[in-house]
Order: structure tokens, then sequence, then C-alpha cells
């Protein structure tokens, strides 16, 4: 069944409310192997509301509508959508008992309270555990409109309590989505396309690019009824593409590239210490993200200064002096320091120049060193990034968790 979700209120179209809910439903939608087709954000406008709706209910079965149910006049939602599926709107005493009860300590409620406990005739009322505009589902022909409140707080309760369990009972019978995303490190889209032409070209099992910045996902989807047939088409084409991408596939759905990162340290009983220069402590900050990091990871050294790569991790000064802090050399000592004053297994590394400054014609900017230090010696890599301060930090960081992926691969 095909979904579309419409967001009403003026306030989303003027900049100043991002529209969550939005990105919340389709979230939870997609999860459950909805397809969702189109988002539309309407204002509170009576006639562009009605155009909305009823391009909504000619192309889909499933349609979800956020806000407009509060009392107020430029709460529109119900009473278009009665008039659009020729409904009359009926009141219901249950929910006007509820709306009473939430406003229990004062003693009158506020104007246009009553008109939140309307619904168009045959309505499945959703009560709200947040706030008083309770919410409703209806179908006619076919067709299901599901009203939900404006406020996120009080929306999201709603359709992961009332919605949901409604919305699987609905598609029981319907083929779903099912979804595996390849995370794939070192390769654009281009270079991708051209490694799996056949694939991109193929409608079942559909693969889709995802560029995420600093790395793709590869998502693959089959639409099907039959679960297990969908997971087997999955595994097949997962297959053909873990063959053609080999290690630049670093992980699956959820997983982050510092987690592989930190499972592999785990696995092989090694433990890590990192140097950074021009990424000031992100490397740290992404392998200390995950959970139980303290059984691998010692620590990290953000040696910032000229001054620090010495006094902290021993860098010489005459490597500094010689072939200056951005360059293999100090990579490597900073690597190898770190990994001795830390007492670890590993030392990881990177310097570099993260711009918008500091470029030469030698030493451009987005030039970075990164070295990887173990007991029996130290490699170095030079990568040349482009893109803003951020993007080149950003790349740095993953580049620096790829080469300790692989070399910890390596020694499996
Ligand atoms: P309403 O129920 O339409 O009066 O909406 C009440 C409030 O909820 C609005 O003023 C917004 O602050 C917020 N809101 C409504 N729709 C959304 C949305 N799609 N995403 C985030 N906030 C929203
Ligand atoms: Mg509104």
């Amino acid at each position: 069944m095909k979904a579309e979700i419409i967001s009403t209120g003026t306030e989303l179209l003027l900049g100043k409310t991002l529209n969550t809910s939005v990105f919340y439903l389709t979230g939870q939608l997609s999860g459950m192997g909805i397809e969702v087709l189109f988002h539309t954000t309407v204002g509170d406008n009576k006639d562009r509301f009605l155009g909305v709706l009823r391009q909504a209910l000619d192309r889909s079965g499933l349609i979800f509508l956020t806000g407009g149910l509060g009392p107020t006049a430029d709460d529109l939602t119900k009473e278009i959508t009665s008039f659009v599926l020729d409904l009359n709107m009926n009141f219901n005493q249950q929910s006007m008992d509820s709306i009473q009860r939430f406003f229990f300590t004062k003693h009158e409620l506020p104007p246009g309270s009553e008109k939140q406990a309307f619904f168009p005739e045959g309505s499945k009322i959703l009560p709200n555990d947040f706030g008083t505009a309770p919410g409703a589902m209806i179908q006619k022909d076919g067709k299901y409109c599901v009203f939900l409140p404006g406020p996120p707080a009080e929306m999201k309760p709603m359709f992961d309590h009332y919605v949901l369990p409604e919305i699987l009972k609905i598609t029981k019978d319907h083929a779903r989505m099912h979804v595996r995303i390849l995370k794939v490190f070192g390769l654009g889209e281009s270079e991708l396309e051209r490694k799996l032409p056949d694939l991109m070209k193929q409608s079942s099992p559909f693969l889709t690019l995802i560029d995420k910045h600093t790395y793709m996902d590869l998502r693959i989807s089959v639409r099907d009824r039959d679960e297990t047939a969908a997971l087997t088409a999955l595994g097949q084409t997962e297959k053909v593409i873990r063959q053609r991408l080999g290690n630049h596939i670093f992980g699956i759905d959820e997983e982050t590239h510092s987690q592989v990162v930190g499972g592999l340290l785990r696995q092989e009983k090694l433990t890590l210490a990192t140097a950074e220069s021009c990424s000031g402590g992100l490397l740290g900050g992404r392998i200390t993200a995950e959970a139980g990091s303290s059984d691998y990871y010692l620590g990290g050294i953000v040696s910032y200064a000229n001054s620090a790569k010495e006094g902290m991790l021993g860098v010489k000064t005459g490597s500094l002096m010689t072939f200056g802090a951005v360059s293999e050399e100090v990579a490597k000592e900073m690597a190898d320091g770190a990994r001795k004053v830390l007492s670890a297994d590993l030392g990881l590394s990177i310097t570099g120049i993260a711009g918008p400054g500091g470029g030469t014609e030698d030493k451009p900017v987005g030039l970075v060193y990164l070295a990887l230090a173990d007991a029996h010696g130290v490699r170095a890599e030079r990568k040349l990034f482009s893109g803003n301060r951020e993007s080149i930090r950003n790349m740095v960081v993953e580049t620096a968790l790829h080469m300790l992926r692989l070399y910890l691969l390596d020694r499996q």
C-alpha cells in the first residue's frame, strides 16, 4: 500500500518551524516496509488544502495528515476531509470528556474546545495522551486518512501507540519493502555506477545510492509479500556487491565505521591510542561515541601546536624543522609517539591542513598525512581532500578509520 504525508501549517512554510514530523513518520513507515511516495506541505488555507487532499486521494491508499486538529479557526484538517469525503461531522462525547479532564484545574474550557470533539462520521478516534486534540483514522472507498496532531510531542506517541498497530493490521496482506543498506567507503557515486552497471539498471532488487558526505549508503530494496523470498533476493544481491566492492564495504544497516573498527580491535585484543593535529580530537570523539570503547581505546593526544607534538609525543625538532608539521615523517613520529606514551598496541595519527588558510603550493589546503604504528613499524598515507574545513576534517577521520579497519582485516 502506497502512503503519502500531508503536513499542514502555515508556520512550516515560513522557514521558522522545521518539519520534524514528516521525517519521523517517513522513518517509521519505511521501517515497516511501507513506501512513502509523496510529502506535501500546505499552509492553513482551505482551497489549497482541498487541492492537496484531492490529489492525495487520487494517488495514495494511506494518507497521513499532521496538524490542524486544534481549537482555532485555522485548524481545518477534519472539516476539509469530511467535506472532500462527503461525510458528516459527528460529536463524540467521550473525546469531549477527556478534553474536559485535561483542563480539570480550570473552570472554563478554552474557546473552541468542542471543535476538537467533532470527527468525520465513521472515524476511529485516537486518544491524545499528551495534549487535547485527539487524532482519528477514517476509511472510505478503500482509502485511509489518518489525522495526527501538529506538536511532535503529541504526534509521535500517538503514532507509535495507536496508529502503528492499526497500520500493521491494514497492510498485513500487502507486499512490503525489505531493505538492506551496505555502507561503502572510498568509492563515489560514479565509481559505484561503473562497478555495478547491471545491478543499477535492474528494478528488483532495486539499488539506490545515497551520498552521506564521507561515505555512501548503497540501499538494496525488494518489494514482496513473501519475506523469505525477499530476504533471499537481498542476500543474493548483497553477495554479488560484496564480491565487486570488497573491503570498501565497512558495514551494514545501522552499523557505524567506528563501531565496526571497535569490534575488530576487540576481536584482535588490541589497544589503540590516537594523536591528532588538524582533526583536533574528532577521531577520538568518533571512537568513544561507541559504548564499551574503553575495552580497546586507551586515549588520544590532541597535539595542535608543534610544541605539543614535541612535548607530548616526542616528535623530533629536526623532523618538524626539515619536513614540517604536515609531513609523512611527523605523522609517523606522532603515531609511534602516541603508541608509546599511552602504552598501546597501535598508534593512529592525523596531521594536515584543514584550511581555509595555511596552504602553500607544496602543501595545499586539504593535504593530510595519516600514520598507523604497531610494534613492528609505522606506515603512512598521503591524502589530498577537497571541500571546506568541516568536510576535510570529517573526511580525514573517516579515512583514518578505514586505514585502521584494513590493517585489522589484514591480520585476520
Ligand atoms: P497545530 O496542531 O497545527 O496547531 O500545530 C501546533 C504546533 O505544532 C505548530 O505551531 C508547530 O509548532 C508544531 N508543528 C505542527 N506541524 C509540525 C511538523 N510537521 N513538524 C514539527 N512541528 C510541527
Ligand atoms: Mg496548525
